[in-house]
């Protein structure tokens, strides 16, 4: 993979974000591994350099600028091939970050990753949401998602892992306002307030995404997660539920 194409986009993006330059070099070098690694197995439909700086890359960073992450412990919920929280463990100084996946053959190509990296600031782990938070309640600053789940569903596997006063920041398309409207109850049951819906424009790009930042206000009552198959099922908020 040639890195200039990514570099030099990173180099236009990065300042809207008000993150510095000088993490392009380690970005560059993922995305390497990242598409070196996809021609073994699935990591990411994405295959172009520059759509890869922009789609994941400038787009996981732009949550960023929605909370101050510097010093938080985050966890990614469904990292995937490490979106969002490979590029934020990378760019956020004092960033503390967990990914997790129920994928772990991508939670070894991360761990792999990480080594390769030498990033000292990121814990990997193969799992689930729903069940990681029968040890990890309440243990995180600050929760991120992007593309796991409708977000009934996603605030019951990320709401409970968030600490009371913390932020869960959902990272979602500009046309989910019907989704949205449909978390209201989950997020209520679930101890948070939605603060804020935040559209934001990938720099260097025409494309507009959206940032939901739901606050906890107290603690997610015990009965919750529930299984997934019961979460899924029965959405918290649908009828029955
Ligand atoms: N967040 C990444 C991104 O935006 O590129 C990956 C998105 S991928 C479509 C969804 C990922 O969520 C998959 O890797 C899947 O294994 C993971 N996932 C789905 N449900 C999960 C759960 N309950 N707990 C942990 N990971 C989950």
């Amino acid at each position: 993979m040639d890195g200039s194409a990514i570099s030099a986009i990173l180099a236009q993006g990065l300042p809207a974000l008000g993150i510095d330059e000088g993490c392009i070099p380690q970005l560059v070098e993922f995305s390497r591994l990242l598409l070196e690694k996809n021609q073994v197995m699935n990591l990411t439909a994405i295959t172009d350099p520059r759509d890869v700086a922009t789609l994941h890359l400038l787009d996981s960073l732009a949550v960023a600028a929605a909370g101050d992450l510097n010093g938080k412990s985050v966890i990614d919920v469904g990292t995937g091939a490490g979106f969002p929280g490979m590029p934020l463990a990378i760019a956020v100084p004092g960033i503390r970050m967990t990914l997790l996946d129920s994928l772990g053959k991508r939670v070894a190509f991360l761990e792999e990753t990480c080594r390769a990296l030498g990033l000292q600031n990121v814990t990997c782990v193969h799992g689930r949401a729903e069940e990681f938070a029968a040890a990890h309640r309440e243990g995180y600053d600050v929760a991120v998602s992007r593309a796991v789940a409708a977000l009934p569903v996603l605030c019951e596997l990320c709401l409970p892992l968030v600490k009371v006063g913390g932020l869960f920041l959902a990272m979602k398309s500009s046309h989910s306002g019907e989704e949205t409207e449909q978390a209201a109850k989950a997020i209520s049951l679930l101890g948070g307030k939605l603060e804020s819906v935040t559209d934001y424009s990938i720099p260097t790009t025409d494309i507009t995404h959206r940032v939901l930042t739901i606050r906890k206000l107290s603690p997610t009552p015990k009965k919750y997660p529930r299984r997934f198959a019961q979460i899924k099922k029965q959405p918290l908020g649908a009828p029955g539920a």
